[in-house]
């Protein structure tokens, strides 16, 4: 018998998949590998020294996602899952103890946490609150995120930073980053390592959604999945590990199981670790790329779990919340000590689980302790090492325990001990990983890789999938990936034969049109389709209407193929997910895409028929249409008012790549290719931790840019967000859209103050009184002891001395041409001092003068100095101090070639040694050039 669908793993993910697509009519079959359901969401029992049973359950601490507003509670609902099952809401404190001593209760909920740090940290009172409502909005972004079709709001803002370099900008304080980062014991990484979106997400919904525990644990509820799916006729194969995947081109044809027998379906959903299920796929190229980039995605952490069964409750052995972490160092810290195998210096966590379920075991209770863990600390299964390590450590656990609650020792019926390696026999998850992919700074949102795979009627979904894990995320991510299978209409392979004229497919879109969703907009469309003529679709005064003539301007165009556009229509494939994929491109305003699936959101009339209005749009395409010019009228008008003023491509670029961090560029392989107005295209590799510019154009290239340089410019220097940028049409991206997201977490294009690169716009006056105003006083006290070249070799070493070692970094090495002169020139003083004879014979006294005036005024015209120096010391962000700096350099250097063009002339004008007065010219000189950059820089 073939399926329709067949999934791999009944864990959590899997189970959920099966419910739904069982409900949409679909014959499936899930292969189970263990004995029971549910992966890492199961219970199990063990006989106490008294005889009797204890139940465990063997993962989840607490879940989010379970009020009754989440997209997850209601989709689980509506597919009939909860109805025999009880969430139970957990609103005890979670409790640091930290350092052994002192105590923190972290409430469960959103304004009393909120309330508990202004206590503690008042000086940051305004900063809380900031951070608690951007709480507020990520939740409202987040709880429907998978009934919704679009992107998370704040995903890229939050996604390319650490959990700790976020919160840093709201509360700098160590102290309160620790406490704010709690649920990192639970996450898998330490604040510096996390991705803040991921951390940010799972807080939000804990303390605005609620925290829960089903009652009868995680097994509860994949025994009840289980029940379902049997009832829909499902077929659940258990103890049936599939071994082998049999594929032909892009295609899942069959797999075979432990007990040799094989299984054929049309449709494949991997419900477990990717990095095994593509082990079993044998003699297919196709998957090569795929398994490369996996190999270099860093898997998260593991844990160790010390279950112990107690005879009594938890309280009475004086455990008094459900959730305690024991926190004797720093998350970083302990995080790293465990990566070292030293378990003895580490943070822990205790579960009392009947604090949250009381009927869990009558016959007492249980409690786990739990830390994170690594593979890499345990030797081979089965092996004395291994039995001794495990005895070991389990003991370890168990004394750090009884140090807090020692009464526990009396209570205690069952010892259990689980390592890594138990993990991953039980699910077959690399390294006992129990978050599928690290939820780190690269990792993190549309940079973990998701459902798809080099198979087109095969997905992944559950922890190593879109969104993540835990119970939230793998429900959530089960959802999102069936709904791409439910969309596709029949087997993939008769779509060419099924797909619909395109005018049908344009007057369909019409006829969805949502007068309600487009109040007040005015959009016009420009579709291109391989080889047709274009589309033109205008919204307007609350209607659409696809247009006949080509319109005199186009605010948005979107480039596809017919058969993407029909998968698009039909709901077959997300418009989001087709552009993230890079099978639409998209110019011009991209909001106006993002915003379609809502403006044409009406359910289709029954009677719809296509009325054939466009029969001209269905021509195969004569006109060159070239739509490669990316929001034309925009880019016109900046630069018109900008080309003066924007660095050279080459600078720019050059610029970019000293910002590389190339700790953020581990395991990646990315060729860009920019394209600039009507220069030359530039390539750029990210390969081996290395970014650098290639000579000529690579075999292949992941992703394309297009833009003007002036938009370029603006994003690397006036801090023009190149989100934005792409949203607003100013930018066209095309191939993997991923890798342009990337950027400013390769490049640091940071907008933060770089004090060693940036001016110092505090400059004391003190010094620059003094300093114009010492040569001038030196040489009204020695004009008489000494000649006026000693002198002014004096006071020009004094300035340049000044410039070169008093003044900031940043400014000494933008005048750096100008310090340079004003050596050379004091250099020629005193030798000239030393030898006159021999210097008024070779040069005239006034030679080096001119030259001076000379130079000064060639680097105020080039600015090179400038020029060069910024893109070699520093790639700074904000452009409008770049450009103003640009300015302000050259105006000096000017100002400077002016003064010493005075100075000389009233040397050759007034008689000696009135003629030393030039010096007051001087001075004026550097107090204008003290008042201003500043007043130019606004301070
Ligand atoms: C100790 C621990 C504590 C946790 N605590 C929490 C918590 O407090 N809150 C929370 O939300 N989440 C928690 N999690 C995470 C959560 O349990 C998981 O993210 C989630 O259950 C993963 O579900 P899944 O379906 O993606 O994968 P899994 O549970 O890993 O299921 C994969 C399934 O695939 C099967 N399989 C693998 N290979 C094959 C094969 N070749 N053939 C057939 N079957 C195969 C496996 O046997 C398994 O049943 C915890 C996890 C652990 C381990």
């Amino acid at each position: 018998m073939k399926y329709d669908v067949i999934i791999i793993g009944a864990g959590l993910s899997g189970l959920t998949a099966g419910i739904q697509l069982v409900k949409s009519g679909k014959k499936v079959c899930l292969l189970e590998k263990h004995k029971i359901p549910g992966g890492y969401a199961t219970n199990f029992t063990r006989k106490g020294f008294n005889e009797k049973f204890y139940t465990f359950d063997s993962s989840i601490h607490t879940i989010s996602g379970f009020n009754k507003n989440c997209s997850v509670y209601k989709t689980l609902d509506n597919l009939g899952i909860l109805k025999n099952i009880e969430i139970l809401e957990n609103k005890q404190y979670t409790t640091i103890i930290k350092n052994s001593k002192e105590t923190i209760d972290i409430p469960n909920n959103f304004e009393e946490f909120k309330i508990m740090l202004i206590k503690n940290f008042p000086n940051f009172s305004s900063n809380i609150n900031s951070l608690f409502e951007f709480i507020k909005n990520l939740y409202e972004d987040m709880k429907d995120l998978i009934l919704k079709s679009d992107a998370p709001k704040y995903q890229t803002e939050l996604e390319s930073i650490s959990l700790y370099d976020f919160l840093k900008k709201y509360v700098d304080d160590e102290n309160f980053i620790e406490i704010f980062s709690y649920l990192c014991s639970y996450l898998g990484l330490p604040p510096k390592d996390l991705n803040a979106f991921y951390y940010m997400v799972a807080i939000s919904s804990f303390l605005l959604g609620g925290s829960y525990y089903i009652k009868g644990g995680s097994g509860h509820i994949t025994k009840i999945m289980k029940n379902e799916l049997e009832k829909h006729n499902a077929n659940i194969h258990l103890s049936s590990e599939v071994i082998e995947i049999h594929s032909q081109n892009d295609k899942i044809i069959s797999v075979t199981t432990k007990n040799k027998e094989v299984f054929e379906a049309y449709e494949f959903i991997f419900a477990c670790d990717p990095n095994h299920i593509f082990s079993l796929i044998k003699n297919n190229t196709i998957i090569n790329d795929y398994v490369n980039k996996l190999k270099f995605l860093e898997k998260s952490i593991s844990a160790s779990q010390l279950y112990i069964a107690l005879d009594c409750s938890t309280k009475e052995v004086d455990i008094n919340t459900s959730h305690l972490f024991i926190n004797n160092l720093s998350h970083q810290d302990s995080y790293a000590n465990i990566k070292a195998g030293n378990f003895e210096n580490s943070n822990f966590e205790l579960t009392a689980y009947d604090q949250m379920d009381c009927d869990l075991n009558k016959n007492g209770s249980f409690l786990c302790v739990s830390s994170a863990d690594f593979i890499t600390n345990w030797p081979e299964r089965n092996t004395e090492m291994y039995k001794q390590k495990k005895e070991q450590i389990s003991q370890l656990f168990l004394e750090k325990v009884l140090k807090f609650f020692p009464k526990i020792k009396q209570h205690i019926q069952v010892l259990e001990f689980a390592t890594p390696r138990t993990m991953q026999r039980y699910t077959n998850n690399t390294n006992g990983s129990i978050l599928g992919w690290a939820q780190n700074i690269q990792q993190g949102g549309f940079n973990r890789p998701s459902f798809k795979t080099p198979f087109s009627n095969a997905i992944t979904i559950g922890a190593w999938s879109y969104p993540g894990g835990g119970f939230e995320g793998v429900i959530s991510s089960s959802i999102l990936g069936v709904n791409r299978i439910l969309s596709k209409k029949e087997n993939s392979n008769n779509i060419k034969n099924e797909i619909l004229p395109l005018n049908v497919i344009m007057d369909g879109m019409v006829a969805k049109f949502n007068p309600a969703n487009a109040v007040d907009k005015h959009i016009i469309y420009k579709f291109i389709f391989d080889g047709y003529n274009p589309i033109y679709l205008e919204i307007k005064d609350n209607t659409a209407k696809l247009l006949s003539a080509e319109p005199s301007h186009v605010d948005t165009t979107i480039t596809t193929t017919h058969e993407t556009w029909y998968k698009i229509a039909f709901n077959e494939l997300s418009g989001q997910d087709a552009l993230m994929d890079g099978l639409v491109s998209c110019s011009g305003n991209l909001r106006n895409f993002a915003s379609m699936p809502k403006i044409f959101d009406k359910e289709i009339p029954d009677n719809f028929s296509s009325n054939e209005t466009n029969n001209s749009s269905n021509e195969p395409n004569t006109s060159n249409s070239n739509d490669n010019n990316v929001s034309e009228n925009n880019t016109k008008e900046i630069e018109n008012t900008f080309t003066k003023e924007l660095m050279p491509i080459k600078a720019i670029m050059n610029g970019m790549l000293a910002g590389f961090d190339s700790s953020k560029a581990e395991g990646l392989d990315i060729r860009y290719k920019f394209s600039f107005d009507n220069q030359k295209p530039v390539y750029l590799e990210i390969k081996n931790n290395t970014a650098k510019l290639l000579s000529r154009e690579p075999s292949k290239i992941d992703t394309t840019i297009i833009t003007t340089h002036e938009t370029w410019h603006r994003i690397a220097f006036e801090g023009l967000d190149g989100e934005d940028a792409l949203m607003d049409g100013l930018i066209k991206c095309e191939g993997n859209l991923k890798n342009f997201a990337l950027m400013p977490t390769l490049f640091n294009t940071s907008e933060e103050e770089d004090n060693s690169t940036s001016p110092n716009l505090k400059l004391n006056p003190v010094i620059w009184v003094s300093l114009a105003l010492v040569p001038w006083i030196f040489y009204w006290i020695t004009h008489n002891i000494f000649s006026p070249s000693i002198v002014s070799a004096f006071s020009i070493l004094y300035t340049t001395f000044f410039i070169n070692f008093i003044k900031p970094k940043n400014f000494r090495s933008i005048t750096k041409l100008e310090s340079i002169n004003l050596a050379a020139f004091s250099i020629y003083n005193l030798a000239s001092f030393l030898n006159p004879v021999l210097f008024k014979n070779i040069i005239s006294p006034f030679f080096l003068d001119i030259v001076l005036i000379l130079t000064l005024f060639i680097s105020a015209g080039t600015n090179s100095s400038v020029m060069s120096e910024y893109s070699k010391i520093s790639f700074h962000p904000s452009v409008t101090k770049t450009k103003l700096f640009k300015i302000i350099n050259r105006n000096l250097t000017l100002l400077w070639a002016l003064v010493f063009a005075i100075r000389f002339i009233l040397m050759l004008v007034i008689p000696s040694p009135l003629n030393n007065l030039s010096y007051l010219v001087i001075m004026l000189g550097i107090i204008i050039s003290y008042f201003y950059p500043k007043s130019k820089l606004g301070h």
